[in-house]
């Protein structure tokens, strides 16, 4: 395989907000973040004990480069039980996080140079910047503000070719939080073409029941992972459900790259799956009454999304009648008014002019941000 279009990978430019928000704050100002997207919230303390469990009673070695025998079976009920269909364990990889998930299923399905993977514009930037380390080439359909910036199918089918290796779906979706709806899920997986369905952020929906692709098709790549809805981003565990007779090549692929996850994190990740957190619960209200909050002031402020977010811990507005050019405003917005948000530009060109806010900040410096992004939009009508 063919790998040289290393340059054309980007860094994230919402990391240059962080860099200079914190530029900022050393100086002494004060920054309102709304741009991380990282639950703000600990680890479920039954998930930290018996990850400390684990540590102290000496599990500090290589696993099955599978994952433990007892989480795969696990991730499996889990699947099971949450959407009504029947996953063998031995369809199930643990991988060290969905990032690596994504490398390598995209990995194992690229062919070669030119190889096409079909994705919404906007996305999660790691979509594109893995199809081209890979030498594939994303494949951009243009989606709509008023579909939640989500793939309709009638788009992906026109987008199919002989080259099409994978379509990549995210539903709740990053940067947007939107959900795509069922029939929808059903028609693009019953292409015929693998779909790689990132379901990082399910369980974090609000009035909505978000849908596995599983539930339509065993011949998809189901990602998800223990980051967003257990809040164990530092602890890096993800994994992959995949088609029957997919696992010996990603199995590989993983021995190499990676050899295993971490064992006592994958200890501590059957007890996020097999008991019940009350934290889940609460860190879902919380979730929910920041977003119902901030919907309710950006309409206040003229600021809309046409679609409205049920999911994740985004919503993504426009601000186009502001300004066309999302990353002088964003870093505009971060310099004179304390306020860090994600320039939509950073998810690709459809997502230009539109901001990003993650929720994942306390409801009271929400307050605080919407306080000054109100005031910055006043100075910049001249009121
Ligand atoms: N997919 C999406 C859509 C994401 O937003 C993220 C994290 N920002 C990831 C995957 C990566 O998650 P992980 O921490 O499991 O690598």
């Amino acid at each position: 395989m063919d790998r040289n279009d290393i340059e054309s990978i980007k860094p994230f430019m919402v990391m240059e907000v962080l860099e200079r928000a914190m530029e900022l704050e050393k100086k002494g100002r004060s920054i309102v973040h709304m741009e991380i997207g990282e639950p703000d919230f600990p680890t479920p303390s039954k998930i930290v004990e018996a990850g400390a469990r684990s540590l102290l009673g000496g599990e500090t070695h290589y696993t099955d480069s599978r994952g433990l025998p007892e989480l795969r079976l696990a991730i499996a009920e889990y699947y099971e039980k949450r959407y009504g269909t029947a996953v063998s364990p031995d369809r199930v990889i643990v991988t060290m996080g969905v990032s690596p998930a994504l490398l390598l299923v995209l990995s194992s399905l690229m062919e070669k140079k030119g190889d096409e993977v079909i994705m919404g514009n906007p996305c999660y930037p790691c979509y594109p910047n893995f199809a081209r380390y890979m030498g594939a080439r994303p494949k951009f359909i243009s989606t709509r503000e008023e579909d939640g910036f989500q793939l309709r199918p009638a788009d992906v089918e026109k987008a199919i070719c002989p080259a099409t290796r994978a379509i990549m779906i995210n539903s709740p979706a990053n940067p947007t939080g939107t959900l795509m709806p069922r029939k929808d899920i059903e028609a693009i997986v019953s292409m015929g073409v693998p779909v790689i369905s990132d379901e990082i952020y399910h369980g974090l929906v609000y009035g909505e029941k978000e849908h596995s692709a599983l539930e339509f098709s065993d011949r998809c790549y189901v990602l998800n992972g223990f980051s967003k809805l257990f809040a164990m981003t530092g602890w890096r565990l993800g994994y992959i459900i995949l088609p029957e007779g997919a696992l010996r090549r990603i199995h590989i692929l993983q021995l190499n790259f990676f050899i295993c996850p971490g064992s006592f994190v994958q200890r501590a990740a059957i007890t996020a799956l097999r008991e019940y957190h009350p934290e889940i619960g609460e860190m879902l209200a919380l979730y929910d009454e920041r977003r119902r909050f901030l919907l309710g002031r950006l309409r206040s402020l003229g600021l809309c999304c046409a679609a409205e977010p049920r999911g994740a811990f985004y919503i993504f507005f426009n601000a186009r009648h502001i300004s066309g050019d999302s990353h002088s405003l964003a870093f505009d917005i971060l310099e004179k008014a304390g306020v860090a948000l994600t320039p939509g530009i950073d998810f690709g060109e459809r997502g230009e002019g539109y901001l990003r806010i993650s929720y994942a900040n306390s409801l009271e410096h929400l307050k605080e941000g919407m306080d000054r992004l109100e005031n910055y939009l006043d100075a910049r009508r001249g009121c």
